[in-house]
């Protein structure tokens, strides 16, 4: 008989959280959902509270976390519905729950993803930000109190799988010396991957949210459109996997079907495949190192026939070109990178700025902002804060131009 194991999802209402619970709900001998949480989607959240019945259910929203509360009462539930960032972090923490799904989208997960780190939690990492924010110290966290990280990313899900067993729970390993050369990460090259520069000028959201491959939340969505995603991939895979900025190649392959491939010294290339379908690194990670069934269409490689591997373009897609260096110069670049790229997506989805003027807005602050060196979370959590500001600053040059 198989001990059940308790679970907080961090962002329960998005695609990750959903996705979670899809392969949650297949496998009810084996899951219980302890929290659930979501900023302010009272909705869906009630919906998620009737089907699975939490102890905790939070908001960050106050007045959306009033309606849940009136809704969980007169349905009888008893689920205790919670309200504010602490109580995000408390849900992480509690000592019933063995395995927190980190699936918030941005710097706002931070906070509660490192409560699960120093409450030695295993931790599903979808959200990447964390680590591009502070990689240093959620990684000295996560070793420090005896957590478990397990990658989300379906990139690097597959690189947890390609390299070589327990690779990534000695956090001091290193990839040379465990006899690679080099990770391939592959990009899909999202909706724009063949649109010309000029175009890219005129793109909209609508356009930039429709991803060929993946149903994603609206941030990642642009993100992929930019590449930026990519971007904040090649420095979540340097903290993960312990690796310089010089053994991760990016690899367009529009088809999604190769998730990422390890090199080694020998010359064997290994890779992992599957359908783009996040329940199956989901199911990975939460079951680790068992396999479970995902509900995910098996692969047809006849029907697929063809896998396409081409350069990237750091012109069309100067995100990437930009995450590279921010990992080089480390301290807060990588942070400030970040911070920059939430402002002008935001921007972006409210039309307020261009397309292109995301990579733009982002390499203005990163030449405008002094690095220094991470020490603590203050020192991510300043640098954030400053790089906000300096963004938001020069987008109003920015509009004024226009
Ligand atoms: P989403 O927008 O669909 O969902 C985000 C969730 O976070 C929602 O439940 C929302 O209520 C919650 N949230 C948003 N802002 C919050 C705040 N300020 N405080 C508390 N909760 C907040 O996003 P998503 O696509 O599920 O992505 C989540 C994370 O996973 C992101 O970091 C993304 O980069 C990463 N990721 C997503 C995918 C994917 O396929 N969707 C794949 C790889 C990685
Ligand atoms: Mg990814």
């Amino acid at each position: 008989m198989k001990s059940i194991s308790y679970l907080t999802i961090l962002g329960s209402t998005g695609s990750i959280g959903t996705s979670t619970l899809d392969v949650v709900a297949r496998h009810p001998e084996r899951y219980r959902i302890m929290a659930l949480t979501a900023q302010c989607q009272d909705n869906i959240l009630f919906e998620q509270c009737i089907r699975f019945t939490p102890r905790y259910a939070v908001l960050l929203d106050d007045g959306a976390a009033m309606r849940l509360a009136q809704r969980i009462a007169v349905a009888g539930l008893d689920v205790e519905v919670l309200c504010g960032a602490a109580a995000l972090e408390r849900v992480a923490s509690l000592s019933e729950v063995d395995t927190v799904m980190a699936a918030i989208v941005g710097a706002a997960g931070l906070r509660p993803t490192l409560a699960a780190a120093r409450a030695g939690k295993k931790i599903l990492l979808a959200n990447k930000e964390v680590l591009v924010m502070a990689g240093r110290v959620f990684m000295d966290e996560v070793q420090k109190f005896g957590a478990t990280l397990l990658p989300i990313d379906s990139e690097h899900n597959a690189i947890f799988q390609a390299l070589p067993h327990n690779y990534s729970r000695h956090h001091t390993d290193s990839l040379a010396a465990s006899g690679i050369s080099k990770i391939l990460l592959t990009a899909s090259g999202g909706p724009f991957l063949n649109t010309t520069l000029s175009a890219l000028q005129h793109v909209t959201p609508e356009q930039a949210c429709a991803h060929p491959n993946w149903v994603m939340g609206r941030k990642i969505s642009v993100d992929s459109a930019t590449m930026i995603n990519k971007g904040l991939e090649i420095i979540e895979a340097h903290w993960l996997f312990n690796a310089p900025a010089d053994a991760i190649q990016v690899v367009v392959h529009p088809q999604s079907i190769v998730h990422s491939l390890v090199q080694y010294v020998d010359g064997s290339v290994l890779a992992q495949l599957g359908n783009p379908d996040m329940r199956i690194p989901i199911a990975y990670a939460l079951a680790y190192p068992e396999r479970i069934e995902t509900g995910s269409e098996p692969l047809d490689l006849f029907k697929i026939a063809t896998l396409d591997f081409i350069a990237p373009d750091f012109i069309r897609f100067p995100g990437l070109a930009l995450a590279y260096q921010a990992l080089r110069a480390g301290g807060t670049a990588p942070a400030v990178l970040n911070a920059a790229n939430e402002v002008a997506v935001a921007a972006f989805l409210n039309k307020q700025i261009s397309f292109l003027a995301i990579p733009r807005l982002i390499e203005d602050v990163l030449a405008d902002l002094p690095v220094t060196t991470v020490n603590t979370l203050e020192d991510v959590l300043t640098a954030d804060a400053a790089a906000r500001l300096m963004a938001n600053d020069l987008m109003k040059n920015m509009i004024c131009l226009s």
